[in-house]
């Protein structure tokens, strides 16, 4: 309803703006005006070349050719002198009518064209929408099967049932039971929900209509629900088949939430109009529908109820094992070198989803490419994943020269600390080249898919990420921007800590979230606590920030030759990966030398 009513308002607006320039542009036409006694003299001395009477107006030149207007109450009077002169003169009919019919209202006319042209364009895209923009189901060369899909098994089981469903209504039915009518797939983007979707189609051979939530969410108060009933309508027509609809959460938030009041009316409508259609399939007519989110906590309970989605099924980023088949599935399609362990690759990817993975292999393919190589090799995965990670190198990006030094430090400082630390992720490599927005990167990665954090994990962390900043200030007793990042990422964990998982001994175990979107129908940033808690929150994550920054300062005092030894090899070879780092540090010693007070020795494997 508020995009409605923003339209008009912005085709308001652009009518002002059009009826004022066009007058302006009346108004820029008119030569300076001059007082009629000035017009005399200036006649009298003989500096006017020529006029043109329009009734009383007259325009013309001056003798250097200046134009100017003016208006004389008696200009037949004048003309005698005029001609005494020898001025030449131009006589035109009077101008007509007042000035709302010659200048505003061609304008307005205009704009109302222009109007009823756009609204009879959305009446025209209204039904237009039932003949053309109905989606068509796929056809068979894009078909998908499970064999297309890797690393979900869980979910895959679930909707087996789904697909003998499709594929032989009756003998499910046989007991009286009812075919499942919804099934909804919860999980972040890129974990191959639609590719889910289209493999219970592919496997049971039935159409596939596929459309997008926010393809209801209209201008006009009307349209979705009507788009949804035509695409059921179409649907059960060639049942037994699949409608799917991704980020279902554009039209299936929860009704008479959400305080922002952006296009309600509308998706209500929609939604309202997505339940009935759900309710009201025959016992016959076998169509599923199969929904897509990632936000399954803002979807409308009445979506959950039993009949409409009540299968859900979630689905998490894969698992290591999961990342393989994943890994073997995209690897088909490329020339791989045998040499590929596609185990490795999976090891060094955790958190990837299955979109990810397709696009590494497709990028290292590329890469592979580009070098004229007749396969994919390792070395050109590693070099796709980093660009993907840390963004594309920047070679040509010109830095001078302490800039670079400090970004060494910076660098080492980060690397020194995730080195030092236990119990954290190991340095992958070591780069001063600019990737993406930074000037250089430390890369750690996971040994393992984590899904807990232990608060120890957590403080090292921070102080790993202060760490970049923390050898700016021992080297170089100042900062430099490009901790910005980090201390984006330092307060985020910090305040996370306190107040999402409860890792502060002050505040206890008590979530305290700000509904940051509003969802739950309090205006946005209203806090659930107190003003005394907001205060002491602050100083918790402050002094959590506090520590950590202190820990850091010693740990990076007290090894300063390995700072300034790891700098002077990155300023010399750029990039340096965890082994050789481990080299150059020689880890051996660190662990045998003493380790500042309250610091456990770093734990080598
Ligand atoms: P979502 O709908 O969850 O956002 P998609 O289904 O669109 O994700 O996934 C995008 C692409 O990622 C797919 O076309 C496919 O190439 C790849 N992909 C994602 N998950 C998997 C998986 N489990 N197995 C194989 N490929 C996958
Ligand atoms: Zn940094």
């Amino acid at each position: 309803m508020a995009k409605y009513v923003r339209n008009y308002l912005l085709l308001l607006f652009a009518v002002a703006v059009a009826v004022v320039a066009y007058n302006i542009h009346q108004m820029e036409g008119q030569p300076p005006h001059l007082e009629y006694s000035s017009f005399l003299a200036r006649l009298h001395e003989g500096e006017i070349r020529e006029v043109t009477l329009r009734g009383g107006q007259i325009t013309g030149l001056d003798r250097l050719n200046q134009p100017f207007s003016t208006y004389a109450p008696a200009p037949a009077a004048l003309l005698p002198r005029l001609e005494e002169q020898g001025i030449k003169i131009e006589a035109r009919p009077e101008p007509r009518g007042s000035s709302f019919w010659t200048s505003t209202f061609p304008v307005l006319l205009l704009v109302g064209g222009v109007m009823i042209f756009m609204v009879l364009q959305q009446r025209g895209g209204l039904s237009r929408f039932s003949e053309k923009n109905l989606p068509t189901p796929l056809d068979s060369k894009q078909k998908v099967t499970f064999a297309d899909v890797a690393g979900i098994p869980e979910a895959q089981e679930e909707l087996e049932e789904i697909v003998d469903c499709l594929r032989n209504p009756g003998s499910i039915t046989r007991l009286g039971g009812r075919i499942p009518r919804g099934v909804l797939l919860q999980g972040p983007p890129g974990t191959g929900k639609t590719l889910l979707a289209k493999a219970i189609a592919g496997e049971a051979g039935v159409p596939f209509y596929s459309i997008s939530g926010s393809d209801f969410v209209e201008m006009f108060v009307g349209v979705g629900a009507s788009r949804v009933r035509e695409l059921f309508k179409a649907a059960k027509k060639h049942a037994p088949c699949i409608i799917f609809i991704d980020e279902i959460d554009a039209v299936g938030r929860s009704r008479g939430a959400a305080a922002s009041a952006g296009g309600q009316d509308e998706r209500e409508q929609t939604l309202n109009a997505l339940l009935v259609e759900m309710d009201g399939f025959r016992s016959d007519e076998t169509v599923v529908i199969v929904a897509a989110t990632n936000r399954p906590d803002v979807l409308d309970p009445a979506l959950l109820r039993p009949g409409r989605f009540d299968r859900q099924v979630n689905i998490l980023p894969p698992d290591i094992n999961g990342r393989i088949k994943i890994l073997e599935v995209h690897a088909r399609l490329v020339e791989m070198a045998d040499s590929v362990d596609l185990a490795d690759v999976a090891r060094s990817t955790p958190g990837f989803t299955g979109a990810e993975l397709a696009n590494l292999i497709n990028e290292s393919a590329l890469m592979a490419a580009r070098k004229h190589k007749q396969e994919v090799e390792l070395e050109d995965i590693e070099e796709a994943r980093d660009k993907i990670l840390m963004g594309a190198e920047r070679k040509g990006l010109v830095i001078n020269a302490e800039e670079r030094k400090v970004t060494a430090y910076h660098e080492a400082g980060h690397a020194i600390m995730a080195k030092l630390l236990p119990n954290t992720d190991p340095v992958h490599k070591i780069t001063i080249i600019p990737r993406g927005r930074a000037m250089g990167v430390t890369q750690q990665v996971p040994l393992d898919d984590r899904h807990a954090y232990s608060r120890e994990y957590l403080m090292n962390r921070i102080k790993i990420l202060l760490g970049g900043r923390t050898a700016e200030e021992i080297v170089f007793r100042e900062f430099s921007t490009g901790a910005s990042n980090d201390l984006q990422a330092v307060t985020n964990l910090a305040t996370r800590m306190v107040c999402e998982w409860g890792m502060s001994s002050v505040l206890g175990p008590r979530a305290y979230i700000k509904e940051a979107t509003g969802f739950l129908g309090g205006d946005a940033g209203s806090r659930p606590y107190s003003e005394e808690i907001a205060r002491a929150i602050d100083a918790e994550i402050n002094q959590l920030i506090e520590t950590c920054y202190q820990e850091a300062m010693i740990i990076l005092e007290g090894k300063i030759k390995y700072l300034h030894r790891l700098a002077a090899i990155l300023l010399e070879h750029e990039t340096i990966d965890g082994k050789e780092a481990d080299i150059i540090m020689g880890c051996a010693q660190i662990e045998q030398e003493t380790v500042p007070v309250g610091i456990e020795p770093a734990s080598k494997e």
